[in-house]
């Protein structure tokens, strides 16, 4: 009995051993069983990850490692992204919290970037807060207590933040989500690649109302097609007024909190996909083709004085705000009908 219980206490000491080795040679950390956060420096050895038990990698970077895409040891998954704030991980989060998950049940995961400061250990902190059930501050304790050098960009802290409060799951019904996916949008506008309609997600784009909406409608004046809803607004806060327009520099007033009604600024709306893939032009209602406004992916600055990024503009005088029909159904009494 003794005899066996130093043969197993030996082996541990072994594993240990070896472990520590290979943790030393490679540049990765445990955050939890069976996955690992760590540099590119951590894929320089394939065959010592997969002694380690690593059977999955994720790369988080400018391009995939050939050398583990070729080894043919892992499942593989490439997550292209540079370390700025503007680039969207919170996207890829439901897609890479479920391959690390898969990864951690059946053997082991590396998730690395360049450093292993800040884009590996966002996703594994999506993973941390989606799939464990941590809080935001929960999982960035942990992960710093694993690897004191974890440290998400700005950006991607408010992604994280943004996730948590949407309890881990992307909700295109949320109001700071719809804003947000704008603004990568706004991004994606300004770069250089070739655009097309279908880079728009769904919830990208609202829902052209109907006639039988319950939120008030508002509609081409000149032919009455329902164009967008209340609720379409992209709303803004009143900018610093005439200061804003000023050559000589900006008024040192403070930012208000109050809701700007001098223009009516809207979320996409899907009549609008073919029109809105250039940097800026002009919205023409879908039916009569009257021009209703113009959008500019860069943003204007409203008469208000603050900028509204992006800008799709409606001219107030182009359309009409009616109420919605619903209502009036409801207190009508039917033909017929006794009361
Ligand atoms: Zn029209
Ligand atoms: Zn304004």
């Amino acid at each position: 009995m003794t005899t066996k219980c130093t043969t197993v206490r030996r082996l541990r000491v072994k594993v240990f051993i070896i472990w520590k080795v290979k943790r030393m040679a490679l540049d990765l950390d445990v955050i939890v069983d069976n996955l690992y956060v760590g540099s590119q420096q951590a894929t320089k050895d394939p065959s010592m990850l997969r002694e380690l038990g690593v059977t999955h990698v994720v790369t988080v970077s400018d391009g995939p490692i050939d050398k583990i895409v070729n080894s043919g040891f892992f499942k593989y998954k490439f997550i292209e992204g540079i370390d700025f704030d503007i680039t969207d991980l919170l996207q890829r989060f439901p897609e890479v919290t479920a391959f690390i998950e898969e990864g951690v049940k059946s053997g082991a995961v590396l998730v690395h970037c360049v450093a292993g400061v800040s884009r590996s250990v966002t996703m594994v902190m999506a993973y941390l807060m989606e799939k464990n059930g941590m809080s935001f501050d929960d999982a960035l304790k942990l992960v710093q207590q694993k690897r004191k050098y974890a440290n998400p960009n700005d950006g991607f802290i408010k992604q994280l933040k943004l996730y948590e409060k949407m309890k881990c799951r992307l909700d295109p019904s949320d109001e700071e989500y719809r804003v947000y996916r704008l603004s990568s949008l706004a991004i994606t506008m300004q770069g250089h690649q070739p655009k097309d309609a279908g880079m728009f997600l769904p919830g990208d784009l609202t829902d052209t109302p109907t006639a039988n909406d319950s939120d008030i409608i508002f509609r081409c004046k000149k032919c009455r097609q329902p164009l967008f809803n209340r609720s379409c607004f992209y709303k803004h806060t009143v900018g610093p007024g005439e200061a804003a327009f000023d050559w000589r520099g900006a008024s040192n007033t403070e930012k208000s909190t109050e809701i700007c009604d001098k223009s009516i600024f809207i979320h996409p709306v899907q009549w609008m996909k073919q029109s809105i893939i250039d940097t800026e032009g002009k919205l023409s209602c879908p039916k009569c083709s009257a021009k209703v406004g113009s959008y500019v992916w860069h943003g204007e600055q409203c008469p208000c004085g603050e900028w509204v990024i992006p800008a799709f503009h409606i001219q107030t005088s182009k359309v009409d705000e009616c109420k919605p029909i619903q209502t009036d159904i409801r207190n009508r009494v039917e033909p017929g009908q006794n009361t």
